[in-house]
């Protein structure tokens, strides 16, 4: 078993944001940042409490990683307060990996310092598109320049550990302009690149005009599906030709530099989420896996301290999310291990539906691990459904 079976991940949101993106559908905001000293106040809060809590949970930490939102906005004084805060009440590892997200051009030059200071070691840009249309057309504040010069500092201030992400399916964006992202991306030296395909639902404001109709946030300047798709075989292909092999549908990394703290969630392994719409994934006194989340509404949460009803998983339930997480990742989902983890009675039962799925083209096995194929990936969420059915016990 690797470190993260025994060791924990904490995840902080941050969601304060200088602009809201038109794609964005994560729980974050322009919120005046008078809040943030208050913010940061009940995370800390939280930190305190749950270390008292009476769930199992290693004091051992691994993994730190601050998402959002943009927690490059907050203030050297603020991110050393968490941070000192997280080493009070836990043990960091000396070789844990701690990843904070930033929004280019919002990295000053005081706050990367603080980072530092803290131990920071990996630091992840949203930059989504190298093309300077889409980027602003999708209410990005950078421009190409302005990336790869936060890059190039970072590198420079001795930060090894650099994720870019990228968005398929942005307004304005053409197969060439893909391939041109591609192409920066991988000349600007990261280790690590995550690929998302746009989401079209109606927590986004472009997503919302892709249902319902409007130019303002150009959602008729959105490529096609088909498009889109090209687009990530593209990347994976291209990334794969440049060192960056993909290791989970959305993830790509040069040797070694896959990110721990997100191998976490696929691994179904403990994490302590806090702030805004975090998650949290710890086990019971009694080893059962448990699954809470805090609220996704800034004002509530400043307001009041709590999260949502804990909830324990079915063995069922456990079984279902072994699949649809282990599947995310390039290895696979090993059937030795599911029936030591779940007993060959209820691993037996995923048999059937697994056996269709490798019928259908979506599944291959290699050795005694089942993996989705390139196609699988295209349509993971089919082969996810099929490995979900209800039945949940609250406690
Ligand atoms: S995409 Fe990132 S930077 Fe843009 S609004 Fe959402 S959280 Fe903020």
């Amino acid at each position: 078993m690797n470190s993260l079976g025994n060791a924990l991940g904490i995840y902080i949101s941050v969601p304060f944001c200088r602009s809201k993106c038109t794609y964005c559908n994560f729980a974050s905001g322009v919120f005046p940042s008078s809040y943030m000293g208050q913010y940061v106040d009940r995370v800390i809060e939280d930190l305190r409490a749950a270390a008292a809590w009476d769930l199992t949970m290693p004091r051992l930490v691994d993994s730190i990683y601050l998402g959002g939102g943009t927690p490059s906005l907050l203030p050297p004084e603020l991110l050393k307060a968490l941070f000192s805060s997280i080493r009070e009440q836990f043990q960091v590892s000396d070789a844990a990996e701690i990843t904070v997200e930033c929004a280019p051009g919002q990295l000053a030059d005081d706050a990367l310092a603080a980072m530092l200071d803290c131990g920071v070691n990996r630091i992840s840009f949203g930059v989504q598109s190298f093309i300077d249309q889409e980027a602003k057309a999708s209410g990005r504040l950078h421009t190409r320049a302005i990336a790869l010069e936060d890059i190039r500092r970072v590198q420079q201030v001795g930060v090894q550990r650099i994720n870019a992400d990228l968005i398929a399916g942005l307004p304005h964006q053409t197969a060439a302009s893909w391939s041109e992202s591609l192409a920066v991306l991988v000349n600007s030296g990261v280790d690590h690149a995550s690929v998302y395909m746009l989401e079209v639902d109606d927590d986004s404001r472009l997503g919302r005009e892709v249902l319902n109709g409007g130019a303002r946030y150009f959602a008729p300047a959105i490529p096609s599906d088909d498009a889109i798709a090209d687009m990530y075989v593209e990347a994976v292909d291209v990334l794969a030709q440049h060192g960056l092999e993909q290791y989970e549908i959305s993830n790509f990394a040069r040797g070694g530099a896959a990110s721990l703290h997100n191998k976490r969630y696929w691994l179904r392994k403990p994490y302590l989420g806090l702030g805004v719409d975090a998650h949290s994934m710890l086990h019971s006194a009694t080893g059962e896996p448990v699954r809470f989340a805090a609220t996704d509404d800034l004002e509530s949460y400043l307001a009041a301290p709590g999260w949502d009803e804990r909830r324990i998983l079915s063995l069922q339930e456990e079984l279902e999310e072994a699949w649809f997480l282990g599947l995310r990742l390039c290895d696979g989902v090993s059937l030795r291990e599911l029936e030591c983890e779940f007993g060959m009675d209820v691993a037996e039962g995923s048999r059937l539906i697994v056996k269709e799925l490798i019928g259908d083209g979506l599944l291959e096995m290699r050795g005694d691990r089942i993996l989705l194929t390139s196609r699988g990936r295209m349509l993971s969420n089919n082969v996810f459904e099929r490995f979900l059915s209800l039945g949940e016990v609250v406690v």
